[in-house]
């Protein structure tokens, strides 16, 4: 089990639940965008957010969009200190830099200091994309190994100070590069981890290589925090992060759906129904498993199993409730029998 931090009450390692991240694309100056951002990323169910911090006026917002959001804010710090020491003083909850760029000892020493004095923890971001020359030189190309030993050697600059408050990553672009790096790491650090696979594409090729990467990284009981990272609307990656969690078995509740493929058998619009049920239930605040099937050969004893099911017949369907046949409706009825016999249900 890893150490544990803690960002603005939520736990980041140890026996903590895996939570997810996601990240600003507003300019993080404007304040009431990035405020209003921050609030769509905690109706789509984040747990920390993290802010992009590449100038004075950003580091200067930092106090007014804390003072309107609860939610855990990070700042995404690269090359500057005092920016770091700037969102300390401004009651930032947790910093993500990198202590070998930021120019030297003193300034790792001033940073420490002052995460240290106000209990911020320091996320440690290695990325294949960006390592040390000398690493590449040394291994010939990015690997666990060299990632490895870049976050070590920024670590202990760390903890020269006496400070351990580190969370780290170790993002690649390739899934089974991102993979065995973070096995190694696992077995390397006490920190906790956060898992993400970066430059991963636009909506469907990212969610999908987040998907392998993090995925099978959770299933084996590595990582303590997750970003997918998407070329798309980042709140998009909140559900998918949650999704990813649910699929891992380390998020339970909320609506579980399952719908057959389709094939030869199907003689009503599966597709359609599934796609309409599915985007219904979603939003209901209840702890339950819907099943849409198309027919009649395997389909009952699939939506038997839920809670609530549709196994498709010609140009209608039959819907069940825990096992039992409520009726048979025509098509064009089945979505809302099936929504009214849910949404009544105590
Ligand atoms: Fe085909 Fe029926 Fe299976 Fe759906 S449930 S894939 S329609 S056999």
């Amino acid at each position: 089990m890893t150490n544990k931090i803690c960002v603005r009450g939520v736990e980041i390692g140890g026996d903590a639940p895996v939570s997810v991240q996601s990240m600003c694309n507003t300019k993080t100056w404007d304040v009431d965008a990035t405020v209003a951002q921050i609030r769509q990323f905690r109706a789509a169910g984040c747990d920390i957010v993290r802010l992009a911090i590449p100038d004075v006026k950003s580091a200067e917002a930092i106090e007014k969009i804390r003072e309107q959001t609860d939610m855990p804010l990070v700042a995404d710090i690269h090359f500057d200190y005092k920016l770091a020491l700037m969102v300390a003083e401004r009651g930032i909850d947790k910093i993500r830099i990198n202590p070998g760029n930021i120019g030297g000892e003193e300034n790792v020493k001033a940073v420490a200091k002052a995460c240290s004095a106000r209990n911020i923890p320091i996320r440690i971001g290695v990325n294949a994309g960006s390592l040390e020359k000398r690493l590449i030189e040394k291994y010939g190309h990015p690997c666990p190994e060299a990632m490895i030993e870049s976050a070590r050697s920024h670590a202990r600059m760390l903890e020269k100070y006496d400070f351990s408050n580190i969370c780290l990553s170790l993002k690649t672009s390739s899934v089974p590069l991102t993979i065995a790096t973070y096995r190694l790491a696992a077995e390397t650090f006490e920190y906790p981890l956060h898992l993400g696979v970066t430059e991963t594409g636009t909506e469907y090729n990212g969610t999908i290589q987040s998907a392998v990467g993090i995925g099978a990284l959770l299933c084996e009981g590595i990582g303590n925090t997750i970003r997918v990272s998407l070329t798309a609307d980042p709140v998009k990656e909140v559900a998918a992060g949650i999704a990813i969690l649910k699929a891992a078995g380390l998020r339970k509740g909320g609506v579980k759906f399952v719908s057959c493929p389709t094939c030869g058998r199907t003689e009503i619009d599966l597709i359609g129904l599934a796609t309409e049920v599915e985007k219904r239930v979603s939003k209901l605040p209840k702890d339950i498993t819907v099943a849409v099937m198309g027919c009649v050969v395997n389909g009952p004893g699939e939506a038997r199993e839920a809670d609530y099911g549709i196994a498709g017949g010609k140009d209608k369907g039959l819907i069940f409730k825990k096992g039992e046949i409520v009726g048979t409706y025509p098509y064009d009825r089945l979505l809302d029998a099936l929504m009214e016999l849910i949404e009544n249900e105590k």
